[in-house]
């Protein structure tokens, strides 16, 4: 059995404090010891003093650390041949080194005020910890992590003397530690709580302690002692550096880990599902064994009430610590979320995460608790895809209650909801937490109440119902292992009277004549089950709750199948890996599943809803029911080729040229943006007869082969600026914000165009086609430069060229105060493309321009498209025009959007990242830099804050060549509310990190 006496010297539990050393002496001593003519800097420490040594000419900084006289020369030493055997084991871990005194020794004596202390060098470790409360990564997570494997993997066969002692970081030695600091612990409920704690994980570890393998361990693996690289502000964060070895210990190997795991807890947004990841990478290094993953989160426990009592004890000792002070709180937060779930919860969680097999409770033998009803039971299906949860009725609990009395009405004899089924019912919408929508129960509804007997024998208590719900009472019958919480609605006077407690045989009438029955059931002597949880957690809790489906009706309703949180995900990636090219790239390192939309809302499969501020295509909203009611109709009807005379293509072809300015009334109707755009050329091409274009660098235009020839993006092909086919000609993006020309500047943008224009003449190869989106959309959605269109169509068109618009993006109404991106720079194009918006996601596209240039066409044959204009095209087609003005959704985008950019232009205020805010109406762009005079973008930081977004419940990508804008484009139904919700998350991930 492990030793656990208290040491010989109980003080040696507590935290020394220590030696009192400037940094004038600190510089005499690097001198006199270790011949350095430096300046000191003292840097923050626990127990010892640091001093970061510079001025050393042509060498690294390295750091002067003077012992604590508590730790022995013997133990220095240890120390420093634990960082040097780490170094050589993973040399691609940064390590501080001890360099040797003027004595050639690793550890240098010196006496002060007849104190002697022991003073070394070490190696200074560039970069940032990853300390404080910020958001971290889950890179930065699965990086702690493996480092963490790295470690406990090199110290498993490092044997050295001068690691033995009594130490309070040990959690071998936890009982007594705490039981040395805990009266220093004021406040008597946190005492109580943190000693209640600690007894209830170490009565579940003691009984494995034997198994668990002892080796070196760092002792402190924390966010703080883990350094990531120096890099710009605002750069994700992946630890690469270990430093700070004073509490390295013999101890547990598996509570390095544990250290670690509890380090990351009191991080924005930590919680158990967010920190395990660290442990599986750890698991990868350093295979954990079974005792091990069973006694790692009673250690994580442990580790965090220690840390609470040592820093009480330490504030006790000296109340002016402010860094202890500080410290407090990121440990009161360390202990209150390692003991928020039941320790069998996050055992079960654990013994998942490195997917090893757990018992499962099952229900005992029992009588049905309504025997009385054997058929005609209608399962609910409140799950994210239930054909009941239609066009938003969502996110109410009420909504339950209606679709049984539905059931009920259309003939049911009761109805059940699904155990551990996330509900959609139960999600919230404008929210950034994951919701707690997975029941640990079910709900039961009968046309005729009934009766409900004890499904075994037991002791009953009865609570009678709440006021805020009246009718209903609470039973609790325990009896079997098991506590069955069961509320009953009574439709009657039968509402049982006799509170309190009783004992009943299986088979006794528990109550009469109820309505509606919710049942939860849970080992007994562990917590009571909670009526919800997230779908992250509803697999772990299982250890403790049982699926109480069964109990009600027998075998007539199987359950919902075992949550299984993430492996959908997976899964659909791992089969999309497999067998859709992967040239189609997917957003978001975890992608949700998403399975249905409403409004500017998405929902993934465990019903988590979604902000969209992403999806333009989408202009009308998710799921329109207008529109899902014509094309249903429609496709009932009929649906062929526009060879065929019907009205709907006609009445397209209407609405769009009166959207038009005059002349622009000839229609071509295609399924996509780059058809769109690649019949727009060929038009211009045959009106012409010149291949010439004029193209816009930055832009994007399609994927075919004449499209992508005119699209310059390097976001969408690296090699696009390089691979241009001779006849296409490009001009710089006027980016007016960080382009050549900025500012008033701008105007030169033009002028250079022209002389592109004019150069194309004089060589003999005159522009054919001008391209261009009429408002700088692809590029990070801003205004082209005022009279930019203008002056370049003016020239094109005198030189016998054509301006194609490529409205496919910023067209139809987006950018609020214009219906096309064209009349913000005052011209008329002569051919327009259109797509995206047209169809709200089905596949639509269209090429307007005058009678003449479309009859010239006829020289390449005549135009067909199977799909394009079908008669569902069509209709969609007219039905979004129809609801974009009957809602009155461009005037939403001016005035909603012109909101949501007042409020993100305040968020500039506060956070430098904000470069600018671009855009009109529902076009915006956030534009991130590390640096408001250099412009640098902020690339990794777009990216990281996108994957940030999405945690926190918004869907975001980046745009731009640079990928360091965030592509604003919501559906143009978005609300206030939601504008607000947008800027709120973002705030969030501002200030807290990403
Ligand atoms: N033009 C522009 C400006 C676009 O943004 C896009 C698509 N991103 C296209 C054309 C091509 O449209 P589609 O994806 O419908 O082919």
């Amino acid at each position: 059995m492990t030793d656990l006496s208290v040491p010989n010297s109980s003080t040696s539990l507590v935290q020394p404090t220590p030696p009192d050393i400037g940094e004038p002496e600190a510089a005499d001593l690097a001198r006199e010891l270790f011949g350095l003519e430096v300046r000191a800097r003292a840097l923050g420490s626990h127990q010892d003093r640091n001093f970061l040594l510079h001025g050393l000419p042509g060498q690294p900084r390295v750091l002067l650390k003077i012992a604590n006289p508590s730790t022995s020369e013997a133990e220095l030493v240890a120390q420093s041949l634990a960082a040097g055997h780490l170094a050589e084991r993973e040399p691609t871990l940064r390590v501080p080194r001890t360099r040797p005194g003027l004595n050639g020794a690793l550890v240098s004596a010196f006496t002060l005020q007849g104190q002697t202390l022991h003073a070394r060098v070490l190696d200074f470790i560039d970069g940032d910890p990853l300390s404080g409360s910020g958001y971290l990564t889950p890179a930065a997570v699965r990086g702690i992590g493996t480092m963490a494997g790295r470690v406990a993997r090199a110290f498993a066969d490092f044997e050295i003397g001068g690691v033995e002692r009594p130490h309070q970081w040990d959690l071998r030695r936890a009982p007594d530690v705490l039981a040395a600091l805990a009266p220093e612990v004021a406040d008597g409920a946190l005492r109580a709580e943190l000693e209640r704690a600690a007894a209830a994980a170490w009565s579940l570890l003691a009984p494995l302690a034997d198994t668990l393998p002892v080796q070196v361990v760092h002792g402190d693996l924390t966010d703080d002692n883990v350094v990531a690289p120096p890099a710009p502000p605002g750069t994700v964060r992946v630890p690469d550096g270990v430093i700070d070895f004073g509490d390295l210990n013999r101890s547990w190997a598996i509570s390095e880990i544990a250290v670690t795991l509890s380090s990351l807890l009191h991080h924005a947004g930590g919680s158990v599902p967010t920190v395990l990841p660290a442990l599986v990478e750890y698991h990868a290094v350093r295979p954990v064994s079974r005792s091990e993953a069973e006694a790692l989160w009673p250690l994580v426990v442990l580790r965090a009430a220690v840390l609470v009592a040592s820093a009480h004890q330490v504030l006790a000792a000296n109340p002016e610590n402010d860094y202890a002070a500080a410290n407090l709180v990121h440990e009161k937060a360390i202990f209150e979320r390692a003991v928020e779930l039941p320790a069998a919860v996050a055992t079960a969680a654990v013994l998942d995460a490195l997917e090893m097999p757990r018992a499962r409770p099952g229900l005992p033998s029992f009588r049905p608790l309504v025997p009385a009803l054997t058929e005609g039971v209608t399962v609910l299906d409140l799950s994210a895809t239930s054909p009941a949860l239609h066009e938003g009725r969502w996110a109410r609990p009420e909504i339950e209650l209606e679709l049984a009395a539905e059931a009920v009405r259309s003939g049911a004899a009761a109805t059940i909801t699904r155990y551990a089924e996330p509900r959609l019912t139960r999600s919230a919408t404008h929210s950034s937490a994951e919701p707690a929508n997975s029941a640990l129960g079910v709900m039961a509804t009968f046309a005729v109440s009934q009766d409900v007997l004890a499904p075994w024998s037991g002791i009953l208590r009865v609570e009678p119902g709440t006021d805020s719900e009246p009718g209903t009472v609470g039973m609790t019958l325990i009896g079997e292992g098991v506590r069955l919480q069961l509320r009953g609605r009574f439709g009657s006077a039968a509402s049982p009277s006799d509170a309190g407690e009783r004992s009943v045989q299986a088979g006794d009438v528990l109550a009469r004549a109820v309505s509606r029955l919710e049942v939860r059931a849970g080992r007994d002597g562990e917590d009571v089950v909670p009526e919800f949880t997230t779908a992250a957690l509803a697999r772990a809790w299982t250890a403790i709750s049982l699926d109480p489906t069964a109990l009600l009706f027998g075998s007539q309703v199987s359950a919902y199948p075992e949550p299984n949180p993430g492996a959908g995900a997976r899964d659909l990636l791992e089969r999309r890996h497999r067998s859709f090219a992967n040239a189609q790239e997917y957003y978001y390192a975890e992608p949700p599943v998403m399975v249905r939309g409403w409004k500017e809302h998405l929902v993934d499969a465990d019903g988590r809803i979604y902000l969209d501020m992403l999806n333009n295509v989408t202009s009308i909203g998710h799921a329109h029911p207008r529109l899902v009611q014509a094309v249903t109709e429609q496709l009932s009807l009929l649906n062929t080729n526009s060879r065929f005379n019907y009205p709907a293509v006609v009445d397209l072809a209407e609405r769009l040229t009166d959207l038009l300015p005059a002349g622009l009334d000839s229609v071509f109707l295609v399924n996509s943006g780059t058809e769109a755009v690649d019949l727009a050329l060929r038009i211009s091409r045959a009106w012409s007869g010149r291949r010439e274009v004029l193209a816009v660098r930055e832009a994007y235009h399609g994927w075919s082969d004449l499209t992508d020839s005119v699209s310059t993006s390097i976001a969408d092909n690296p090699g696009a600026l390089t691979t241009r086919p001779s006849w296409v000609h490009t001009v710089d993006a006027p980016n007016s914000y960080r382009g050549r020309y900025r500012g008033v500047e701008a105007a030169r943008y033009a002028e250079d165009a022209l002389a592109v224009v004019r150069a194309l003449t004089e060589t003999g190869t005159p522009v054919g086609t001008f391209i261009a989106e009429a408002y700088y959309g692809n590029a990070g959605g801003m205004a082209l430069p005022e009279g930019y269109l203008g002056t370049v169509v003016a020239a094109v068109r005198a030189a016998g060229g054509l301006y194609v618009a490529d409205e496919v993006q910023v067209g139809y109404g987006r950018l609020g105060e214009w219906f096309w991106g064209f009349e913000q720079q005052g011209v008329t194009p002569d051919i327009v493309a259109v797509a995206k918006a047209m169809g709200n996601g089905y596949p639509l596209g269209a090429v307007i321009t005058t009678a003449e240039i479309a009859e010239q066409y006829r020289s390449q044959g005549y135009f067909f498209s199977s799909a394009g204009g079908s008669p569902v095209s069509s209709v969609v087609g007219r039905t979004v025009l129809d609801v974009i003005r009957d809602e009155r959704l461009q005037q939403n985008a001016s005035l909603i959007g012109g909101y949501l950019k007042a409020r993100l232009i305040q968020l500039a205020d506060r956070h430098p990242l904000i470069g600018a805010v671009h855009g009109n109406g529902f076009y915006l762009g956030v534009e991130f830099v590390r640096d408001r005079e250099t412009l640098e973008p902020a690339a990794e930081e777009t990216l990281a804050i996108c994957e940030r977004l999405r945690e926190l419940g918004v869907i975001m990508q980046p745009t731009s060549d640079r990928q360091c804008v965030l592509k604003i484009k919501p559906p143009m139904c978005l609300t206030r509310e939601s504008a607000d919700f947008f800027v709120r998350a973002l705030d969030e991930v501002l200030d807290t990190g990403w």
